[in-house]
């Protein structure tokens, strides 16, 4: 009897306090993500979500540079060491008629630390099935491969997608690998394999048309031959920059440097440098694909160079 007791005793505190242990703990997330950053702009509601991030060696940021200078510029955004953490920030338009996605991840072929696109819509209650227009800025696996799951099937077969002619007609051509160093030809190839999942789908685009009503595309080129980006309409204005502008200290303050990533880096430079001249008179809102979460804020001029203003 007394051992029954104590036995049951015991099996009651324990179910009591795991009971206690477990009111007292929020639930346990997939991962440890807060709610995406949203806001109104125009037309349009605008939510930006994380794909995960890169992890990327130093020497990528400028080559060109003077080596302490540059870990001086990285210090002061925090990093350290022979790599660093490049984060992935893709942008979701609603308008009363559309659910626009520019740029759809990593997929999970890339890098383990990215490719979390579609986990984070799901706990941030986005049914991606909802996802009506897919527009892509450029042909890079973080902002392409996402496109296919791990069978090569369409992850979103319902969306229509939306390339830059001259992006698709460069990955597609006998020149992709030109300016590719040896070891990213990988590159070409999941490209290629991302352009063929979505051909029945495609509608290609070229500077200055519009996708929908508000969004409209800007030529960007020189990260790839044919990058754009999206200028979305309301208020000041918003550019959605893809990869021109991918260091929160370095791109702005020294656009001339150039990073390994740029295809073309005379072109990327100056790009960046139109970039910025408009985003400053402008007073518009930026969201950068690798600027950090989310990768929303605005570009003021400060002693001859840029400097980012992060907002939200
Ligand atoms: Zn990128």
């Amino acid at each position: 009897m007394t051992n029954n007791n104590q036995l049951s005793r015991r099996a009651l505190l324990a179910t009591t306090a795991a009971g206690l242990a477990a009111a007292s703990l929020p639930p346990l997330p997939a991962f440890a993500a807060a709610p995406p950053t949203t806001f109104k702009h125009g037309a349009f509601e605008v939510t930006v979500v994380s794909d995960g991030h890169l992890v990327l060696p130093t020497t990528m940021l400028a080559p060109d540079a003077k080596p302490d200078e540059r870990a001086a510029l990285l210090k002061t955004a925090g990093q350290s060491g022979d790599t660093y953490n490049a984060p992935t920030n893709v942008t979701l338009l609603r308008s009363a008629s559309d659910l626009i996605l520019i740029d759809m991840g990593s997929g999970d072929r890339f890098m383990p630390t990215a490719g979390k696109l579609w986990d984070n819509l799901k706990s941030a209650g986005i049914d991606k099935t909802k996802i009506t227009k897919v527009i892509f800025t450029h042909g890079h696996p973080d902002h392409l491969w996402g496109a296919v799951d791990e069978l090569d099937d369409l992850v979103l077969p319902k969306a229509s997608f939306h390339v830059a002619a001259a992006e698709w007609d460069f990955w597609n051509g006998d020149n992709a690998t030109r300016g590719l160093p040896a070891e990213r030809a990988g590159f070409v190839t999941g490209a290629k394999r991302n352009y063929a999942a979505i051909k029945e789908r495609v509608t290609m685009f070229k500077a200055g048309d519009e996708i929908v009503p508000g969004i409209q595309v800007i030529s960007t080129p020189g990260h790839t031959q044919g990058h754009v980006s999206l200028a979305v309409a309301g208020g000041d204005g918003l550019i959605v920059g893809g990869d021109v502008l991918t260091h929160p200290i370095i791109s702005f303050r020294h656009p001339e440097w150039k990073p390994t990533a740029d295809h073309v880096p005379d072109q990327a430079v100056a790009t960046r440098k139109m970039l910025l001249d408009r985003l400053a008179k402008d007073r518009s809102k930026l969201i950068g694909y690798h600027l950090p979460y989310p990768g929303l804020g605005r570009v003021e001029r400060k002693d001859g160079a840029y400097r980012y203003v992060a907002e939200g």
